[in-house]
């Protein structure tokens, strides 16, 4: 690809746009200058980002220096359809000139039509029910509470059951409750005290989960892959035996979908061959083709009566332009068989990435792969990785973590596995 073309390309795509004049007068700054901006006037959680993105189309996003890359993080497994999908873009343009908000005093089709969908979708048994949130975080919020009110008193007071149940290694967000299920020190304990009664259980310890559970507990919460530990997989039996164990103590199972979840996996949920149905499920990321939103899926009537009118809510949650942008992003994935593609793209990425030298370990499923290196590299590997026109990941300082949009091809997967070996060599270079 011709860098200075699609460098005016992009420069003058933004300066043509509202959002152009909006931002700069002339959609002309270097991606330097942007950055300089930047660490004078956005909160330094996020460290510095590595790169300034002002466009993309498909799997390929371009840089306000014009630079083109590969996207094969997508926006960590959000961006389903990969960037600026036709049909996706026009149903959010559409629905936001038609009706943008409503209050939850107010309802709307496309919320009770994603809500339909998506219970169709995941085979849920009667008398299921979903609340939609703006991000993961929120849907693991909801499904806190929800824990909370399992086993409640007759008089309405939090019951005897007051343990949660998560595993080692468990992200499921950042917000306080999700930050109490989430295991890793570093991003706890600057922010003690937490909700209490979670206890973090060995990963994928079938024994550990029998011996922790027992009449107090609430809930149990597990990622079917974690994906921030580097994508690891729960062990092949695991969420039967966690189904039997939480039916005999008349805990919840409740599963954290928002990454493995809407395809990523080459299935609507990852969990869906496991022979087990849950009591919930959370999703989000790549349930708006790349538009906030999330939901808490509950099931059964017994789950899904647990929550009551006033117990929770959202101003922004299940908002019409949200739906509307999950309705078709499902609709896409379906018609175009998006599916069928995972499966198979993402077993050639992991066959040939298992061939490269320097590769120790390739974990995952469909389009969420992990993998590891034989030296601490991984962040050197990010940046040569840029450098070389692909986006990639580093969720350990020797696992590199893929989840591209789900419509990538394999000519594309191609280009990386080709170009693999020297980003390798580039990284361990530098070091
Ligand atoms: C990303 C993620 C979350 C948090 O989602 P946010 O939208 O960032 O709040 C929760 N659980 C899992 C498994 C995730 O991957």
């Amino acid at each position: 690809m011709n860098a200075v073309k699609t460098g005016s390309h992009a420069a003058s795509t933004l300066e043509k746009t509202p959002v152009g004049d909006l931002v700069d007068g002339k959609g002309h700054s270097s991606g330097a200058e942007w950055l300089t901006r930047y660490s004078t006037s956005l909160m330094g959680v996020f460290g510095t980002p590595q790169r300034v993105l002002v466009r993309g189309a498909g799997c390929l996003v371009w840089d306000a220096d014009g630079k083109e890359y590969l996207d094969l993080l997508g926006g960590i497994a959000v961006n389903a359809l990969g960037h600026a999908h036709p049909f996706v873009t026009s149903v959010i343009s559409s629905q936001l000139a038609t009706l943008g908000h409503v209050s939850n005093f107010f309802t709307s089709p496309t919320q009770i039509a994603l809500a339909e969908k998506l219970l169709a979708l995941t085979h849920a048994p009667a008398g299921s029910k979903v609340f939609f949130t703006n991000s993961g975080t929120e849907a693991n919020e909801a499904a806190f509470k929800l824990a909370r009110r399992n086993g409640a008193g007759p008089d309405g007071t939090t019951g005897k059951r007051t343990k949660i149940i998560a595993l080692e290694g468990a992200f499921h967000g950042r917000t306080m409750g999700a930050l109490a299920l989430t295991a890793k020190e570093a991003y706890r304990a600057p922010f003690e005290p937490l909700p209490g009664g979670v206890v973090h259980i060995p990963f994928g310890d079938v024994a550990a989960l029998e011996e922790a559970i027992d009449e107090t507990v609430a809930a149990v919460f597990l990622e079917p892959i974690q994906g921030e530990a580097g994508v690891r997989p729960l062990p092949p039996g695991y969420l039967k035996a966690a189904r039997e164990a939480t039916t005999k103590a008349g805990a919840l199972l409740i599963l954290d979908e928002v990454q493995t979840g809407i395809g990523r996996t080459g299935k609507w949920l990852a969990t869906e061959d496991a022979g087990i149905v849950p009591d919930a499920v959370t999703l989000a990321k790549g349930l708006g083709g790349g538009f906030p939103i999330g939901a808490l899926l509950t099931f059964g009537e017994r789950t899904s009566s647990l929550l009551t009118a006033g117990q929770h809510g959202t101003t922004f949650g299940g908002n019409p332009v949200a739906t509307a942008a999950a309705l078709a992003t499902l609709h896409a994935i379906e018609s175009q068989r998006v599916l069928e593609k995972v499966a198979v793209v993402g077993d050639y990425l992991r066959t040939g990435l298992a061939a490269v030298d320097g590769v120790t370990e390739v974990r995952g499923e469909g389009l969420l792969i992990g993998f590891d290196l034989d030296a601490d590299v991984a962040p050197a590997v990010v940046t040569a990785g840029l450098d070389a026109g692909f986006i990639v990941n580093s969720p350990g300082p020797r696992t590199i973590r893929l989840a591209p949009p789900l419509i990538l091809t394999k000519d594309q997967a191609g280009t990386f596995l080709a170009a693999l070996p020297a980003i390798l060599q580039t990284a361990k270079d530098a070091q």
